[in-house]
């Protein structure tokens, strides 16, 4: 959906929106967006939440989960084209925070991916108490313990567990 700078009436303007969001490869459940949007000459405000899922890989034993997310944000758009004109000029870090729009137009789509993007987390987790994946033979730990360690091992030893594993194997 794209908003005309220019046709935003001087009252602003309210959305309810129902999107789906694709993320890379991660789909997104619909996304229920609800924005406010204000503008003051050429400067635009966007007051918004966010509702959805994500399917995230957790990190630590690679099962897919659904991550719901229910985020408000603020962004100040201004347009592109007056701060390019100034070209001599450095950009100020509070400029470079600030978003920017070109030919009058703002996509909206554009903003909400951003937005769950930004909130998406780095190491995504299934839980806090994740037991992951052993580093020996792979066996999913919150299934329960593996046959390679019976007590609970440093993850730095994996290689010589799996090099004993080998030698045992050897004899046998
Ligand atoms: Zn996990
Ligand atoms: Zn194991």
């Amino acid at each position: 959906m794209r908003l005309i700078v220019s046709e935003i009436p001087d009252e602003g303007l309210h959305q309810e929106l129902e999107r789906t969001i694709t993320l890379n490869d991660e789909n997104v459940d619909d996304a229920l967006v609800s924005l406010d949007i204000l503008r003051f000459k050429k400067k635009v405000l966007i007051e918004g939440s966010i509702k959805t899922s994500i399917n995230l890989k957790c990190s630590r034993c690679l099962k897919e989960y659904g991550f719901p997310l229910n985020l408000n944000f603020r962004e100040e758009y201004n347009p592109a084209e007056e701060i390019s004109n100034d070209k001599d000029r450095e950009l100020t870090k509070k400029e470079m925070d600030l978003g920017f729009y070109i030919n009058d137009e703002i996509d909206i789509n554009e903003i909400v991916t951003e937005q769950v993007l930004l909130s998406v987390p780095m190491n995504p987790l299934c839980g806090p108490e994740c037991k992951g994946l052993c580093p020996g033979c792979g066996k999913d730990l919150n299934e329960g313990p593996c046959k390679c360690r019976k007590e609970e091992t440093d993850p730095r030893l994996a290689p010589l567990n799996k090099l004993r594993e080998a030698m045992k194997n050897r004899k046998e």
